[in-house]
């Protein structure tokens, strides 16, 4: 059995007025991520991540913000082709460990709906998806209700 275990990091900025995505959920909140998709931060360190097992690059190589094929998309159809990319060769998903930094909204209510949704669209079960949560205790950009950050961690197994 041959393993690869992969990280993923991203930050995106807090705006007032846009739609919150984090980890294929709508969150109701004044404030929404500041980008070219429609900024679900927590599924791009995810497909960051599962490209980094396979040393597959990253997203921003592959769904480059330059084209206009990726303007708002629906991040849960990048993590679908991210997921069928890596899963190619007899590759499979073992489990992936998401942290969400974020100082509000408070994210804890959602992250049961976050792990059926993300589990889904890996073709994976939820047992096997976990996201935790944390604010910054008031430090840093995050802290400051300016952005939000997410680490991910992927392990990806071939028999
Ligand atoms: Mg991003």
């Amino acid at each position: 059995m041959e393993l690869r275990i992969g990280q993923g990091y991203d930050v995106h900025a807090l705006a007032e007025g846009l739609p919150m995505w984090l980890g294929g959920v709508r969150i109701p909140s004044e404030t929404g991520f500041v980008a070219h998709s429609d900024g679900d931060v927590a599924i791009h360190a995810l497909c960051d991540a599962l490209l980094g097992a396979r040393a597959m690059g990253d997203i921003g190589h592959l769904f480059p913000d330059t084209s206009d094929e990726w303007k708002d998309i629906d991040s849960k159809i990048l993590l679908d082709i991210v997921t069928r990319k890596v899963c190619e060769g007899g590759w499979t998903i073992c489990n992936a460990d998401i942290t969400i930094a974020l100082q509000a909204p408070k994210v804890a209510p959602y992250i049961g709906t976050m792990r059926e949704t993300l589990a889904k669209v890996m073709g994976i079960t939820a047992d096997r998806v976990s996201v935790k949560a944390t604010t910054t205790e008031k430090l840093g950009f995050v802290g400051k209700k300016e952005g939000c950050e997410v680490w991910a961690i992927v392990l990806m197994q071939r028999l």
